[in-house]
């Protein structure tokens, strides 16, 4: 069943509604003009996140053509019979619950039709896949797919998240695109299941590093008297150039020259720290259950720990420039 479909009404729930969830949940339930289908949005958080979304949805006037709803609990929203299931949440233990919970309290006639899950939520690959068995084991019509983001809570309010999907089918890739592109600009398939939170944890395993290393080299630019910018501007156009130096360049005079990065405002209004670590957590435990040495990423675990206990957790990544020059 898709949004464009004519079927009369389609079910959508959306559970874990943080800095992410709320964003995305937002751009998600507003109903477009040309789709036929009749949205029918119910949200849960285990906190009073869910009365923010209905008085902030309202008052944009979502609640005009969406038939809103919060539920009370999760097997409330099973019972409901959702068509789809979005989450948003801070750690596998978290998606174990919801999907568990939900799966299991779905009425016997969603065994016929089937309910779509989609995990946002970044976890690592082998909760994915457990999820995955999990909820096809309770009917061959439902399914899971890892559906991990990329864009931080701007791509989340502006619906311009990346999404690195892991999908067991070629027919569940194109059910899920038309409610992904509502909430993000690409839908990545990256393989079976557990594929996509494998590809965001890679990511952002060498992410990490690539911070670290054009932090020390910026630092090591300025102590040599080098003009911040300038030398920004140099990597740019040679063989350093990355993200971290061109698009999040740590170095707050570096960042304003380009006109982009979170050092410009702070290191406010990024990818945190903490967050950073989070991932990097995962990145590992998966090396070691795949036998894999990873010993740069082990170093820069141990960096933004030791960043995160300073309490620099909830500043942007590249804040490790100051980190690392000890302030
Ligand atoms: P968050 O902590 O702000 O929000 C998580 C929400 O889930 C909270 O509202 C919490 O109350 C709710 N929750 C937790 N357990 C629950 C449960 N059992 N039942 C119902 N609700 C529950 O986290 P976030 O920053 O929104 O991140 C969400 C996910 O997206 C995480 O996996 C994170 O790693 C990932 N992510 C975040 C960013 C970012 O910039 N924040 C970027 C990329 C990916």
């Amino acid at each position: 069943m898709s949004i464009s479909s004519s079927s009369s009404i389609i079910k959508v729930s959306f559970v874990g509604l943080g800095n992410m969830g709320m964003q995305m949940a937002l751009n998600l339930a507003k109903q477009r003009e040309d789709e036929l289908a009749k949205l029918q949005f119910t949200v849960y958080d285990m906190n009073e996140a869910k009365s923010k979304f209905m008085k902030q949805a309202t008052e944009v006037g979502i609640g005009r053509s969406t038939v809103l709803q919060s539920a009370s609990d999760l097997t409330t929203l099973a019972e409901a019979n959702p068509d789809f299931v979005v989450t948003s949440l801070p750690t596998c233990e978290a998606s174990e619950a919801v999907v568990g919970s939900i799966v299991n309290n779905l009425p016997p006639s969603s065994s016929a039709t089937g309910c779509l899950f989609i995990d946002t939520s970044t976890i690592s690959p082998a909760v994915s896949k457990k999820l995955h068995q999990q909820v096809k084991s309770v009917s061959p019509h439902h399914d899971y797919v890892d559906a991990p983001v990329s864009g931080g809570v701007k791509g989340a309010t502006d619906a311009s998240l990346t999404f690195m999907t892991g999908c067991s089918s070629e027919e569940t890739f194109q059910k899920i695109q038309p409610l992904l592109k509502r909430m993000g600009k690409a839908v990545l398939p990256c393989g079976t299941s557990g594929s996509g939170s494998a590809v965001k944890l890679c990511n952002n395993a060498a992410l990490a590093a690539q911070m670290i290393g054009i932090c020390e080299a910026m630092s090591l630019g300025e102590s040599l008297g080098v003009d911040p910018s300038v030398l920004a501007n140099v990597m740019n156009v040679s063989t350093a150039k990355c993200w971290s130096s061109e698009v999040n360049n740590p170095h707050p005079i570096a960042a304003k020259s380009i006109g982009s990065g979170a050092s410009a405002n702070d290191y406010e209004g990024g990818f945190g720290t903490a967050l950073m670590l989070k991932d990097l957590n995962l990145a590992l435990d998966a090396a070691v259950e795949e036998g894999k040495s990873m010993p740069l990423t082990g170093l820069s675990r141990q960096l933004y720990s030791l960043a995160d206990n300073r309490g620099l957790g909830r500043k942007d990544f590249g804040v490790m420039l100051q980190f690392l020059n000890g302030k």
